[in-house]
């Protein structure tokens, strides 16, 4: 028997609308897939964002696309992988959804946690940030009291406010922040200046302070920041790591981008080869999604893993959280279930 697809639509809600310098927003769309062989169920999730042209239609025509080419035995994933990238182009999250889904059915089948087939200590996870949406100061400053067990703080810029927004989140927290300036910035001085200032309040690090196509000002700007360049936007499935390492000091690598679990290993493994850090993303996701990075979050410099933590309605558990660190569960593959079945 060959292994069969399944799919879903779930959404999500947010807790907070979630404001970024691109818009704001009250759900997301996940798909949730199931890759079903020899009577076990790998659990995969999709959660495509229309900034690389994904939508949850995209999406399921992807999975109809690998449904009627056929499946291969999961135990040749890599050549089953590499056959589903040469059939579908983009799709990223269609394609991080089955890779997910086969190494959850391996997991099962083998009865053991992936982190522990791949021989990765959960031990040494990072602590994760908790992302702050833009939003005005008052409510800002209430999001930042509600969360006084992370270390980590992610903020949102908008490019408009972002010195009263750090600076009324300095009167009440000491906690380390790392910035996301979402490409909100396009004067190459002004963020050279902006990116001092926010050094001196104690800042960690930038994510993509300009525009992705700015390629030029990024390279001007890299050796005049006085924090580490994280790439966000400007870093995607396909990227040219040389140019990345001329403009930034780091990636963030996000499954739903890279294409999967296989490729996220990958890109550690070429971005340590090239000297740049890492940080592991996410979009706006259910914990499925999220313990998947969280299997690879302990090889990483920087876990920004809380998409599942800003909705309301995760369909999933067994992901845990323990002083702001992710906890993940010693359950087979993913470690994850459906809440009305376990
Ligand atoms: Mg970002």
């Amino acid at each position: 028997m060959t292994p069969t697809l399944k799919w879903h639509q779930v959404q999500v809600d947010l807790k907070h609308a979630f404001t970024i310098a691109h818009g704001s927003s009250n759900h997301r769309t996940n798909l949730v897939l199931e890759f079903i062989h020899e009577e076990i169920v790998g659990l995969g999730l999709a959660a495509p964002n229309p900034r690389y042209g994904e939508t949850p239609a995209s999406t399921e025509q992807a999975f109809q696309t690998m449904a009627q080419r056929g499946l291969d035995s999961p135990w040749r994933y890599r050549q089953l992988l590499e056959r589903v990238d040469s059939d579908i182009s983009g799709s990223y999250a269609a394609k991080a959804a089955l890779d997910m889904a086969i190494q959850d059915w391996i997991g099962k089948k083998l009865g053991a946690p992936l982190y522990q087939i791949w021989g990765i200590n959960p031990e040494t996870m990072p602590p994760t940030s908790m992302t702050i949406g833009i939003d005005n100061l008052d409510t800002v400053k209430r999001k930042v009291l509600e969360v006084p067990h992370f270390e980590v703080l992610k903020i949102k810029l908008d490019g408009k406010h972002d010195r009263d927004l750090i600076g009324c989140i300095r009167d009440v927290s000491s906690q380390t922040l790392r910035v996301d300036a979402n490409e909100g910035w396009v004067d190459r001085e002004k963020a050279a200046r902006e990116i001092e200032w926010l050094a001196s309040q104690g800042v960690e690090l930038v994510e993509q302070p300009m525009p992705a196509h700015l390629h030029e000002d990024m390279a001007w700007l890299k050796p005049r920041s006085a924090l580490p360049l994280i790439a966000d936007e400007s870093f995607h499935g396909s990227a040219d790591v040389t140019a990345l390492a001329r403009e930034f000091h780091g990636i963030n690598i996000k499954l739903m981008k890279c294409g999967g679990l296989q490729q996220a290993k990958a890109w550690i493994t070429l971005a340590r080869y090239h000297q740049l850090q890492i940080m592991l993303g996410c979009m706006v996701a259910s914990s499925l999604a999220i313990a998947a990075a969280g299997q690879l979050a302990p090889m990483v410099d920087f876990v920004d893993l809380d998409g599942h933590l800003l909705i309301k309605n995760d369909p999933f558990q067994g992901l845990g959280l323990e002083q702001g660190r992710l906890q993940l569960s010693s359950a087979p593959g993913l470690g994850i279930w459906p809440f009305d079945t376990h």
